[in-house]
């Protein structure tokens, strides 16, 4: 997958994105990500980004030309009009489902906005999506496109080292994961329960999938509200709510 995010802090998002899992996936080729200076495609004698809000109220808004120049720019070095993601507070909140969809895209571009957000125009004209990371709301677009991309880069085959990686862990199957134990197996006097080093790998499945189907009903029973439970989970659950 290619990735780019446009930005007035690129140093910033590099800091992130070259370290750990994300970094080692750069290099490896995995997935190919750029973040492109904002500021770089402002012509005006100022060279200015952004300007005051028409019709009054507090803060500035990115404009619209240097965004539209730096996507432009980025769609002929691509040779293709990449997916265009925009980091807005005002959008559903990202689920790891979206992801699911986002990642089979091969080319994304993800622009992180500032002060007040950006022109309408450019949402308008431009965006293909907006995502948001919550409901609540940051400074800027920086972190929350640092969320996404780092969400959305471990889907990506090679990103990690094993499918399972993902497929097992919380949200990707619509549950949350089952409690997770290491060494050693006796600590303070807690202990791992027994079944996790029986090296019967059929018990331990099963006691994964309840633990995960018992974690998220104590957690986020909303989660279970619409899923389609099978004969199994509906049996389990009775059993587990009495
Ligand atoms: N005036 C905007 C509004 O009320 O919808 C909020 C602008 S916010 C202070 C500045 C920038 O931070 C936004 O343009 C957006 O890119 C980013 N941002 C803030 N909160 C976000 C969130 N929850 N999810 C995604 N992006 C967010």
């Amino acid at each position: 997958m290619k990735i780019d995010l446009i930005t007035l802090f690129p140093e910033m998002c590099e800091a992130v994105l070259s370290e750990s899992i994300i970094g080692r996936a750069r290099k490896s080729g995995a997935i190919e990500l750029k973040c492109r200076q904002l500021r770089d495609f402002a012509f005006d004698k100022h060279r200015r980004v952004d300007d005051t809000v028409y019709g009054g109220g507090m803060g500035m808004l990115l404009k619209c030309e240097p965004i539209a120049l730096c996507y432009e720019a980025l769609c002929a070095e691509r040779g293709c009009k990449p997916y265009f993601v925009y980091m807005s507070p005002q959008a559903k909140p990202l689920t790891q489902e979206k992801l699911k969809e986002l990642s089979r895209k091969e080319n994304i571009c993800v622009l992180a906005g500032h002060y007040e957000g950006v022109d309408q125009r450019i949402i308008d004209e431009f965006i293909d999506e907006e995502i948001s990371i919550g409901d609540y709301v940051l400074t800027g677009g920086e972190l929350p496109a640092l969320v996404f991309i780092d969400a959305l880069s471990r889907l990506v085959p090679g990103v990690l080292s094993n499918d399972e990686c993902f497929t097992e862990e919380s949200h990707y199957n619509g549950l949350l994961e089952y409690p997770q134990y290491t060494k050693p197996q006796s600590w303070r006097g807690l202990e791992v329960p027994p079944v996790l080093y029986s090296g019967d790998h059929k018990k331990v499945d099963r006691w994964r999938f309840e633990q995960s189907l018992r974690n998220t009903l104590k957690k986020r029973p909303d989660m279970l509200d619409n899923r389609e439970l099978s004969d199994e989970e509906a049996r389990l659950l009775k059993e587990f709510e009495c």
